[in-house]
């Protein structure tokens, strides 16, 4: 006999090639059978939802409590359904300890982690507060996110490192050359995410006359750095962004990561 049914669901399993109506059988928390007319001891009426493999969310940010931007993995993962969350580097060589032992362990869902260079990690992120944790140089030392990411690299997935405008200000391109280091010292990938979305690092090192050249939505992205005004500090921006492409194209097993953070 089943433990529970789920009834009349549209079950959707890309692995399987799976995209039909169907009720789906669970023993002891395990999927049992999938088919019609299944019956258990529990059954749930689940007509018109979505029944499908927990999803992965491969960037997030559910260092909730010990950074501004995280939120909580296990709240979004009843309403969304979510089951692994990949943490896109909320947590650096300061304060790993704390997310793993204070989030992860204690978490009902699975929690990857990147590590991010920054010892502190993305630190200040919000509307009223944004500073980069790359800005300062002094914040990034390769032996400590070494250090960090051996001790847990039964956990830890990658580095990340985040360069541009508001993560790394002045000190441009080099975090990511560390970052680089890092990973290559601990055989671990980079997730780099440079300036504030890839669209914006593309549009940035493609000429103004391309993109003048019908193309509207770079066109409006350029202007709107233009208004921002800053001439010296777009200047560095439009450098940053291309030597980060740069860099990347070098490492160019290192896929760009879609996000703003
Ligand atoms: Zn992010």
């Amino acid at each position: 006999m089943n433990d529970l049914v789920l009834k009349g669901g549209r079950v959707v399993d890309p692995s399987q090639a799976l995209d039909k109506v169907a009720d789906i059988a669970f023993i002891k928390g395990k999927v049992a059978a999938i088919g019609d007319n299944l019956s258990g001891k529990e059954v749930r009426d689940v007509a018109r939802k979505i029944v499908s493999p927990g999803l992965i969310d491969l960037h997030t940010h559910v260092y909730w409590g010990g950074t501004s931007l995280g939120v909580e993995a296990e709240l979004l993962a009843r309403t969304g359904g979510v089951t692994t969350f990949v943490d896109a580097g909320s947590a650096g060589p300061g304060n790993f300890h704390g997310f793993r032992k204070h989030v992860i362990e204690p978490s009902a869902v699975r929690i990857l982690p990147y590590l991010n260079v920054a010892f502190p990690g993305i630190f200040a992120f919000s509307k009223s507060v944004m500073v980069g944790e790359n800005a300062d140089m002094r914040l990034i030392d390769a032996r400590e996110a070494v250090r960090v990411a051996r001790e847990h690299k039964d956990l830890v997935l990658g580095i990340k490192v985040r360069v541009g405008r508001s993560a790394s200000g002045d000190s441009g391109v080099k975090p990511l050359d560390i970052a680089l280091d890092v990973a290559e010292e601990t055989g671990l990938q980079v997730e780099p995410l440079a300036w504030q979305e890839p669209r914006d690092v593309w549009w940035l090192g493609v000429t103004e006359a391309e993109q003048g050249a019908g193309r509207r939505e770079p066109l409006d992205t350029w202007r709107g750095l233009k208004d921002r005004g800053d001439a010296k500090k777009r200047a560095c921006d439009t450098q940053g962004a291309e030597a980060a492409m740069n860099v990347l194209r070098l490492h160019n097993n290192n896929d760009l990561s879609a996000g703003c953070c």
